[in-house]
């Protein structure tokens, strides 16, 4: 398929909407400062660890949801636990939708954060399939602008690193009945974190899964519900038990095809300089990463295509030569080469290349400001 064919995905489309300065969005979600704030100690030793995930700031955003009244108590608020009833429905069945998206301090102490726009469309796309409520993208930058704001000093400036904001809403309504729930809450809390995979881009082992999916046609993988990764941490730890760091999941008709690792999209390039992904079925999430990077290539005029993309080809193409660099995607660990391959009846190896050098230099430039945004993809939250 041509560059200049490529008709923009619904989230795609509405990623590219221009949205309000930050300024103009800020205080919507007033400040309750913490008063018992990390000490300096604390402060120091996350900042010098930044472990994934870990640790978390001094404050959090937080809306909830009633049927009756909508999106109302905007607030940044401490950091701490919360308090829900045994009954809350999302304990019982799992109604509950993620976000993942970072902001980057650069180096002239300005703090950015990358298509916010875009995910707020996928939290919507979630939100339907989840029967939750939706917000409105003004919202939902704006729970990021004012907790960024209250918590900027835990934006690290290391390079590599960056606050790892993760909005995500569920339901919290006391009844245990199966029904969409009547009340929702939505918070932002975040995590200040270096690079995912330790090896950086030195190249992980991935397990191709024949036994288990993650999701299937109909059903939630498109959107980022808490419940497919519930649905992939067996396959994971097992993949972990024989040295993989991640899973590989085939479709769920003939098992044939290359779909994405638990929490990744997938590239495969070809020596023939092609570069393809699996093409959107429903079933795979639709990553703001994989669209970007199909952004950049296009634009690049790179033969790029979304397509099928059977695992046997992929394996003959690696022990042939005519597959070059295999590489996974996502906000959290950015470009990742996938360096081996391996299922219950092979095992395969592939080198880092240069492709996947470039694409992760080209985003990772356009995102810390250190290149030119044609796209409009950087957001200055700070
Ligand atoms: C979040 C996620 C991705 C990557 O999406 P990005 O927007 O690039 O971070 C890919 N696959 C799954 C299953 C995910 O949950």
């Amino acid at each position: 398929m041509a560059s200049t064919q490529h008709t923009p995905t619904e989230l795609e489309a509405a990623g590219d909407l221009v949205l309000p300065a930050a300024d103009e969005l800020a205080g919507r979600f007033p400040l309750t400062p913490n008063a018992y704030p990390a000490t300096p100690e604390e402060y120091d030793e996350i900042m010098s660890t930044l472990a994934f995930g870990k640790k978390f700031t001094d404050h959090m955003a937080h809306m909830r949801w009633t049927r009756e009244g909508g999106w109302d108590d905007r607030g940044v608020i401490p950091y701490g636990p919360l308090e829900l009833t045994p009954g809350a429905s999302v304990f019982h069945y799992c109604q509950s939708v993620f976000e993942g998206i970072k902001a980057y301090k650069r180096e002239d102490g300005s703090v950015w954060t990358f298509r916010p726009g875009y995910n707020a469309a996928r939290l919507n796309h979630s939100a339907r399939r989840l029967a939750l409520p939706e917000l409105s993208r003004e919202d939902f930058v704006a729970s990021l602008v004012d907790y960024v704001r209250a918590d900027v000093k835990w934006v690290p400036g290391v390079d590599g690193s960056s606050l790892y904001l993760r909005p995500f809403m569920f339901a919290s309504e006391e009844f245990v009945g199966v029904h969409p729930a009547g009340v929702v809450d939505y918070y932002v809390i975040g995590s200040p974190s270096g690079p995912y995979f330790k090896g950086g881009l030195s190249g992980v082992a991935i397990w191709v899964e024949r036994e288990y999916h993650r999701a299937g046609p109909g059903g939630t993988g498109s959107a980022k519900a808490g419940g497919n990764y519930a649905a992939s941490l067996l396959p994971q730890i097992q993949a972990e038990a024989k040295g993989f760091s991640q899973v590989c999941f085939l479709d769920t008709y003939e098992g044939k095809y290359l779909e994405e690792l638990g929490g990744m999209n997938m590239f495969v390039v070809m020596a023939d300089g092609t570069i393809r992904t699996p093409e959107l079925t429903g079933v795979i999430l639709e990553g703001g990463t994989r669209s970007a990077i199909l952004r950049l290539l296009r634009d690049q005029g790179v033969d790029v295509r979304e397509e099928k993309i059977a695992l046997s080809e992929v394996v003959d193409g690696i022990r042939s030569g005519a597959v070059s660099e295999v590489f996974a995607c996502g906000t959290a660990a950015v470009v990742t080469p996938i360096t081996r391959l391996a299922g219950d009846d092979f095992d395969v190896e592939i080198e880092v290349g240069d492709k996947t050098r470039e694409i992760h230099k080209r985003l990772t430039d356009i995102q810390w400001g250190r290149a030119e945004d044609p796209y409009g993809w950087t957001y200055r939250l700070v």
